[in-house]
């Protein structure tokens, strides 16, 4: 039994439209903990647990904590989230809401992070966010969903935070025999750590991460998603936070759908000068959700950026 659900491709005439290509959204916004996490997460507990683990612990306070927090429940397992003090109430709840227990341990992630990684015993498995070959194999079902869906695109765009997602997408395109299909990566900037990877010639540690799109906010890339980009057409696309908000504005009112800035930043590459893009007539762009958004939080953004821009 899998933890994450099959979700829907949904071919959007409103994005067809506005950018003059096929597009379909892969409906990764639907999963029961709302975003492509549950896949990857779900897949590595369910291993971790035929390995012999009692408890899943995580440091995350974002959509891979509540993913883990969620397999849990689905596995009978304990669950234990260590989290940062800068954490909100809400996302707090969230987690806890799924039976798991959760810890405020430091400042920022890094002190909550060692916490965690100090409470492991070995029947513990602690449940990485992004850098572990488990998540990407459970990542890349969304792939093979595709080809009972309206089969192989032209292109494919995803998000990149940590570079988990953008590895179980390629590794899913390879497994369905569609190596040749190119993958735009899309982060925000002043969260683009795959961008200046990429510019850099090796993974770079950003300094800080200064992006509305706190889920794409991770310092450093994976290594493997680094080195993807030798091995297959992989072009990175840096949008503002301003266009990825608008995004989600425009997911919202032509979808219904509410999205973080991190998954907008995928749909706003439609609007990219894309090489890769302009090549392509069909294109599916996996929407991947995220729980850390309200309705109020995003009309609140879209007017400090509407002030901003008087
Ligand atoms: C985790 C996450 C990302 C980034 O995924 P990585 O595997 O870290 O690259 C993007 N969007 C949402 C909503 C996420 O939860």
């Amino acid at each position: 039994m899998a933890i994450h659900i099959e979700t829907p491709a949904l071919a959007s005439r409103a994005f067809s439209l506005s950018s003059g290509k096929d597009v379909r959204l892969k409906l990764e916004a639907l999963q029961p903990s709302g975003s492509f996490k549950a896949r990857g997460i779900g897949h590595a507990c369910q291993i971790y647990k035929s390995r012999g683990a009692r408890r899943f612990v995580s440091s995350s306070g974002g959509n891979a904590g509540y993913a883990v927090a969620y397999a849990g429940r689905m596995l009978a397992t304990p669950v234990t989230v260590v989290v940062p003090a800068t954490t909100s109430e809400r996302a707090k709840n969230l987690i806890r809401s799924e039976g798991a227990d959760v810890i405020v341990h430091g400042e920022s992630w890094m002190e909550a992070n060692a916490k965690a990684l100090e409470l492991m015993t070995p029947e513990d498995a602690f449940l990485h966010p992004f850098d572990d070959p488990l998540l990407w194999d459970g990542h890349a079902t969304m792939i093979d969903e595709l080809a009972g869906q309206g089969g192989r695109p032209d292109l494919v765009i995803c998000s990149v935070g940590g570079g988990g997602l953008l590895c179980g997408v390629v590794e899913g395109l390879r497994r369905n025999g569609w190596g040749g299909v190119p993958v735009i990566a899309a982060e925000t900037a002043g969260a683009d750590s795959y961008a200046q990877a990429l510019r850099e010639g090796a993974p770079v540690l950003l300094p800080q991460i200064s992006s509305i799109a706190t889920s794409l906010g991770a310092r450093q890339v994976c290594g493997r998603a680094f080195e993807l980009a030798q091995e297959h057409p992989i072009e990175s696309v840096v949008v503002s936070d301003a266009a990825a908000l608008a995004a989600c504005e425009d997911v919202l009112l032509e979808h219904r759908i509410l999205v973080e800035p991190a998954c907008g930043a995928s749909v706003a590459a439609l609007r990219s000068d894309s090489a890769l893009l302009r090549e392509a007539r069909s294109v599916m762009v996996i929407l991947c959700g995220g729980v850390g958004v309200t309705a109020g939080q995003l009309a609140q953004w879209s007017a400090q950026f509407a002030a901003a821009a008087r």
